[in-house]
């Protein structure tokens, strides 16, 4: 069986309390399977609930939404990476569309919040993707090329082989609406090609937007996904145990 990558988006849902429920409820129902990781991104709030719920179990990682570049100061309401990291995340979003376009970060942001997460030992995991009038114009692929090199240019290979990227076309997210596997299989081998010929062995290319229990077969038969990112499935737990159970080929 490929590796496969499922990671989940709690977005601002699921304090410490329904944390460790969900949890309780997700350990209980999912049998670990060869091959398959499971990520969940909390809000801050629950990072700590989360990471010790899930300690000892390898296939399992706990992650910060987001981060500040700056690792302390005067940022009322930020997370840094050493604090990310004393809770117990591993790993963390990088420039998920809703930080883009709800929050206004910038390309130079990303860069700034990769670095950060690699230099305190965190796997960023960087979103990329397109808007509904960029696909329209023509310009999925430059745009992921350009958030790419925004993000990532100038790191050594080293660095590059520890970053997850994930394609999350913005038209796609929380609108029921998703890519086509094929869709999005052209856009993750432009992304692969871009990682690889930069040095970066065998990159983790993920998908989002609006994946669910409907469409996740489908997608994930597409062999150019390394597996998902996802954010309004991932909120009940026995769904989540249901998708990331999902038989693939
Ligand atoms: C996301 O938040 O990254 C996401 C893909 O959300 P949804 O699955 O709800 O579209």
């Amino acid at each position: 069986m490929r590796p496969l990558l499922f990671a989940a988006n709690w977005k601002m849902h699921l304090g410490p309390d329904a944390a460790r429920a969900y949890l309780d409820q997700f350990l209980a129902g999912y049998t670990p399977q060869p091959d398959r990781k499971v990520w969940f991104f909390p809000p801050a709030i629950s990072l700590d609930t989360v990471s010790r719920r899930i300690a000892g179990r390898p296939d399992l990682l706990a992650g910060a939404q987001d981060v500040h570049w700056e690792p302390k100061g005067a940022f009322t309401g930020a997370t840094s990476v050493p604090l990310a990291a004393e809770a117990g995340a591993r790993a963390a979003l990088v420039g998920h569309s809703e930080r883009r376009h709800v929050f206004g970060e910038t390309d130079a942001d990303t860069a700034r919040k990769v670095r950060a997460v690699l230099a305190g030992g965190l796997v960023p995991v960087l979103c990329v993707g397109e808007t509904l009038a960029q696909r329209e114009a023509g310009e999925t692929l430059a745009v992921a090329r350009r958030q790419l090199l925004a993000a990532l240019d100038g790191l050594e290979t080293d660095a590059l082989r520890r970053v997850v990227i994930a394609y999350e076309p913005v038209w796609a997210i929380g609108t029921g609406r998703n890519a086509t596997p094929a869709d999005a299989a052209q856009v993750h081998s432009e992304i692969r090609s871009w990682l690889t010929g930069r040095g970066a062995a065998s990159p983790m290319v993920l998908y989002g937007g609006s994946v669910n229990l409907k469409n996740i077969a489908e997608l994930l038969a597409e062999r150019e996904l390394d597996g998902v990112l996802v954010g309004g499935a991932s909120l009940d737990a026995a769904t989540w145990v249901q998708l990331v159970s999902t038989p693939v080929a």
